[in-house]
């Protein structure tokens, strides 16, 4: 079996390689996971919170250290990944508090006696993650999936096996027992002998479309549930009369967000022709002024892409949209997995930067005619994660609430995910919800009682 390659994006040289895991350890774990589930599953609410809390505190005190695991691993700078740790112990905070409430039996009136519905825990969950948040997108799963009484296998991406094993380590040192929280070291190509096993019940995958096309099928012919957070495109939509301050200062973290490298990062912009002239020279002047380099360094605003591959398919989506009419204002060069902060105007549809997700620092930007033909363009994409809506006028915030694909519309603010919020997307972002009430209610049985 293929090792699994950790290689520092900053410096590539820098390699180490995670054995998998036999078939023989990988069945242990499996077994493990259930035989665990028997047993916490009866734990109380306050147990978990106990130890869920335990894990928050783990996370505060070593944010740091972490943080600096997270970076060496995929690139990203190092006061985002302290903050992205930090977010880990709030989501936990979260769930340890609110779960109780979330899953309370829910009594409802009708001829019966009495009849009500209860939340069960469903079993052992898989969960496929991706590289790109290594630390939150297995929080965000985990804290609610556990404090539902459920136990977890993580499948992490091949390149972050290191905070993997760090994550498994702390729930350990956290109080929960072995086979509450495994890290299971394996390729990907392994993932759907794990969705066929008898122990799980349930997969969650956060990841690109092909990943999950491949999930989905392998849930779908097991007749496990399945929840999809997959990939995005989100528009960023400035009208004329919106707060222009306000629009370029969020431009900044709403697309250079590790790199441009998520999910929920602004990647389309759409700018009404009016605000289009001053906007787009003073988007130029604040992307130039951002720090690239070394992502361990203090000041360092923009590191390199998670790897060299994925800065070159993000040098192939600009070169190709310039060659069909895009104009480069800013950018386009690549040195290694560091691709420099790149700004394209005169984007049109049909061009890649505008059809396909493009995981890298790079502005593609549109211009509308009008409100509506602004929301029609922000429409216009196969993925419905979330957008960001730019004006001062209520009708044409009702108009975008009303009337945008997505799974989230954001006004005057910048698209993120929040724990008390639910997060998720429609069309080829996925399905399902994580976060919030409707987070921890996606892994349970949703019992009916019903007393004569
Ligand atoms: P990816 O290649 O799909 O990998 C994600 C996870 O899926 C990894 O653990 C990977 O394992 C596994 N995987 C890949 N192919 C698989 C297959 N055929 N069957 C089963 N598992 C498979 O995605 P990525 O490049 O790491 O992450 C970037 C994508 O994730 C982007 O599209 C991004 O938008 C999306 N994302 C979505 C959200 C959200 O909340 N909606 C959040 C973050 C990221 P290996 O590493 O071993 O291949």
């Amino acid at each position: 079996m293929a090792v699994l390659k950790s290689i520092n994006p900053f410096d590539p040289s820098r390699i180490i390689n995670y054995p998998q895991l036999s078939d023989m350890s990988l069945a242990i774990r499996l077994g493990r996971s259930q035989s665990s589930f028997s047993k916490y599953r009866s734990t109380s609410f306050e147990e978990r919170s106990a130890l869920v809390n335990q894990m928050a505190a783990l996370l505060r005190e070593r944010s740091r250290e972490l943080a600096e695991e997270i970076t060496r691993e995929m690139g990203k700078p190092l006061s985002e990944a302290e903050a992205e740790v930090k977010k880990c112990a709030w989501v936990c905070e979260y769930y340890a508090e609110h779960a109780a409430g979330f899953l309370e039996d829910r009594l409802v009136e009708t001829e019966a006696d009495e009849s009500r519905v209860v939340y069960e825990p469903l079993g052992p969950v898989l969960a496929v993650m991706p590289w790109n948040f290594p630390f939150w997108q297995v929080f965000r799963f985990a804290a609610p999936a556990l404090m539902a009484g459920n136990t977890v296998l993580l499948k992490h991406a091949s390149n972050v096996q290191g905070c993997a094993g760090s994550i498994e380590n702390l729930f350990r040192e956290a109080g929960f027992e072995e086979g509450i929280f495994q890290n299971l070291a394996i390729g990907s190509d392994r993932v759907a002998a794990v969705i066929a096993s008898e122990y799980v019940k349930a997969v969650t995958l956060t990841g690109s479309e092909q990943a999950g096309v491949s999930v989905a099928t392998e849930a779908g012919r097991h007749l496990k549930k399945c929840v999809l957070e997959l990939g995005g495109s989100n528009a960023f939509v400035v009208l004329n009369d919106a707060n222009r301050e306000l629009a370029l200062n969020l431009a900044i973290p709403a697309r250079m967000q590790n790199g441009g490298q998520s999910c929920i990062a602004a990647k389309r912009f759409i700018l009404e022709s009016w605000i289009a002239e001053d906007f787009i020279p003073l988007l130029v002047k604040r992307v130039k002024e951002l720090v690239v380099g070394d992502p361990m360094e203090e000041a360092t605003q923009v590191g390199p892409l998670v790897s060299i591959h994925q800065a070159k398919e993000v040098e192939e989506q600009v070169n190709r949209s310039v060659e069909m009419g895009a104009k480069l204002l800013l950018g386009g060069e690549r040195n290694g997995a560091f691709y420099q902060p790149t700004i394209l105007a005169g984007v049109a549809p049909g061009m890649p930067v505008f059809e396909e997700e493009v995981f890298g620092p790079v502005y593609a930007l549109t211009e509308a005619s009008s409100p509506e033909h602004a929301l029609e363009l922000s429409n216009q994409s196969e993925f419905g994660l979330g957008m960001q809506l730019f004006t001062d006028s209520e009708h044409s915030a009702e108009l975008f609430i009303k009337g945008a694909e997505e799974g989230a519309v954001f006004v005057n603010a910048m698209v993120k995910s929040d724990p008390r919020l639910p997060f998720g997307g429609i069309k080829k972002s996925g399905y399902g919800r994580e976060l919030s009430a409707e987070g921890i209610r996606e892994f349970v049985n949703i019992k009916t009682i019903w007393i004569g």
